[in-house]
């Protein structure tokens, strides 16, 4: 093997950002001039971050266990490479070729990402040069021209031409004799239909999309301007491209986004080349897809804030939305540019100019709150809630910052109107009635201890007498929930009916202590004394104030089925009852969070687990 030299280590050295190395590892989170995280090392566990990276010096330091080192001494420590091995991984990381001796086959994915990118740069060499033949009069160029970004920025970006004939890529590629067929149709950059191949981007301003050393091309935008073709295409997602990992222009954002710890993101390719050449850097665009964890990972490692500049339409609100869980749960403040309606950030800035922009970000909405008052629109006092309820709550357990967790619940109380200090003590006393309602009716699932303990603990005369409700007397089920009252019924018609019911949970879901009662029996008989059960009725009728109650005559819904339909209609009284259960108990832990607003994120948590339980249960049948 050949000797490596020193200045080919510290090229390897400068390929790669220390930062993001460790930051595949553990979470770092930039604090002052370096970053912060847990110790990486599995010799070190720890729960509070005491390992520090200076993206300056490209060095590590853990203040817990004393370890430091370069790059090279982290790869070597972490993954038990030896030096060699983390110079290979390391120079294929940063792009860089590798030094002669490293064998063919264990770098035949380098091999393969090398080739593919070589076919990138060369079709990015091709548009460019055809857009710079375009006459001024050019509807690309009308269109630059009207975009107002100079031929710098053109350049600089290296933006580019994709003719309009159906070959122009291709048969470019075949005169050079460039490239393997098969490579580059996996980039897309040319179809195959049949025999014939043709050119993917076709009379489109192209957008070369650039990976974050700044050099290497991983995939392609491209613009129509005639109305038959769909406005924006990008290539498809290949060995080298993944538009959910990838941000454009984030080669250019990275220092700009560490210095203000704070990045803004815009939705078009324009929009970041109209702020970059209007000198608001900390920008980076998405490639046409919602954030993912990706993204949103990669941002926390530069920035605190996250300011979301999206078209004022209704996909852009959704995208927004959609973004809004995914960087909460990454420990970023996500807030929202909120631009007059039919504009968006490229025709602002042109517009009102870089320090109006400037001004604007600064004081961005919150992205929660804003969202969260928009939702509140929909849902006027007195309508039922619930629903919004649990999408807060979600969102509220999602949110990693305890600071803006505890923000967030307190705005959204207030926002609710949860904060009448005259009806507290008549809500409390609505509450234990409620509460104690509850306890009483589900069986299976009473109110937690700690609920009861705090207002509950005074029962009253009316309550003990509830209990000591004496055994003997008939049951009536006429207040029963209807769709509680058919499972019963049905139950009773045949075994098999029972089972599916049995089977899918929802007899720890009842309310109706005299239903609940009834089944308790048929469960007995159905283990103990399996060949009694075509007698249950009159047991079970026994019971009852009424004995018709059992009667399946009585119901004209139960009347005529097939079984078929008979089973259907279970599976409908099954939801019903899961519904009402999940009513129910939304309706009390919200009577809670009126009453005892320091515990609210508490109760919120709760409402979360618990649809989220029940959505599970739902899956399950
Ligand atoms: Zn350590």
């Amino acid at each position: 093997m050949r000797r490596i030299s020193p200045e080919f280590i510290e090229q390897v050295r400068m390929a790669n950002d220390i930062v993001d190395v460790i930051g595949e590892d553990t979470f770092l989170k930039r604090v002052g001039v370096r970053y912060m995280g847990c110790c990486p090392f599995p010799s070190h566990n720890e729960k509070t971050p005491s390992f520090s990276v200076s993206p300056d010096k490209q060095l590590y330091h853990c203040f817990g266990c004393g370890q430091s080192g370069n790059i090279f001494t982290y790869l070597q420590v972490k993954r038990g490479m030896d030096f060699m091995e983390a110079l290979k991984q390391l120079a294929q990381r940063g792009g860089l070729s590798l030094p002669e001796g490293s064998g063919p086959e264990e770098d035949k994915a380098y091999q393969k990402r090398k080739k593919l990118l070589e076919i990138n740069l060369f079709a990015c060499d091709f548009y460019e040069k055809a857009l710079w033949a375009l006459p001024s009069s050019h509807v690309v160029k009308q269109y630059l021209k009207q975009r107002e970004l100079s031929d710098e920025t053109v350049k600089k970006f290296r933006l580019g031409y994709a003719p309009a004939n159906w070959d122009g890529l291709f048969s470019h590629l075949k005169k050079k004799k460039y490239g393997d067929l098969d490579l580059v149709l996996e980039l897309a950059l040319i179809k195959k239909k049949g025999d014939r191949c043709y050119d993917f981007f076709r009379d489109r301003l192209m957008f070369p999309v650039f990976a974050k050393n700044g050099r290497d091309i991983l995939g392609f935008g491209g613009r129509a301007f005639s109305a038959d073709q769909a406005k924006y295409i990008n290539s498809s997602d290949s060995f080298v491209f993944h538009k959910g990992r990838t941000f454009y222009g984030w080669q250019k954002a990275t220092g700009f986004i560490r210095n203000t710890g704070r990045a803004l993101v815009v939705e078009g390719y324009t929009d970041y080349l109209s702020l970059y050449q209007r000198d608001v850097k900390n920008v980076v665009a998405t490639l046409g897809t919602a954030l993912t964890e990706d993204h949103a990972r990669w941002l926390s490692q530069y920035a605190e804030q996250v300011i979301l500049s999206f078209d004022g339409d209704e996909a852009g609100m959704r995208a927004a939305e959609r973004s809004l869980s995914v960087l909460l749960s990454s420990g970023l403040t996500p807030k929202i540019l909120k631009l007059e309606k039919d504009m968006d950030p490229d025709s602002f800035i042109r517009l009102q100019g870089k320090e109006a922009l400037q001004k604007k970000a600064a004081v961005a909405q919150d992205l929660f709150l804003y969202l969260f008052l928009q939702e509140l629109k929909n849902y006027p006092a007195g309508v039922d809630r619930f629903s919004l309820i649990e999408k807060i709550a979600h969102l509220l357990v999602q949110t990693k910052k305890e600071v803006l967790r505890k923000y967030y619940t307190d705005r959204f109380l207030d926002s609710f109107g949860f904060d009448e200090k005259v009806a507290r003590e008549a809500l409390k006393r609505a509450l234990k009635e409620k509460i104690h309602k509850i306890n009483q009716k589900s069986y299976s699932q009473p109110a937690p201890v700690s609920v009861r303990d705090k207002y509950c603990s005074d029962s009253t005369p009316e309550v003990k007498e509830a209990h000591n409700e004496p055994k003997e007397e008939k049951l009536s089920l006429q207040s029963a929930p209807k769709a509680e009252l058919y499972l019963l019924v049905l139950s009773l018609e045949s075994q098999d009916y029972y089972t599916i019911i049995k089977d899918s949970g929802v007899l720890k879901r009842l309310s109706h202590a005299g239903i609940v009662k009834m089944f308790k029996v048929i469960e007995e008989y159905s283990e103990q004394k399996i060949e009694y059960f075509p007698t249950l009725t009159p047991v079970l009728s026994a019971m009852l104030k009424n004995p018709q109650e059992l009667q399946k005559e009585q119901y004209p819904s139960l009347t005529y089925l097939s079984d078929e339909k008979v089973k259907i209609f279970i599976q409908d009284c099954i939801n019903k009852v899961e519904e009402e259960k999940k009513h129910l108990h939304l309706k009390s832990i919200t009577a809670l969070l009126r009453v005892d607003k320091e515990n609210a994120d508490k109760y919120l948590m709760r409402i979360a687990e618990w649809t989220k339980k029940s959505k599970s249960t739902e899956k399950e049948i």
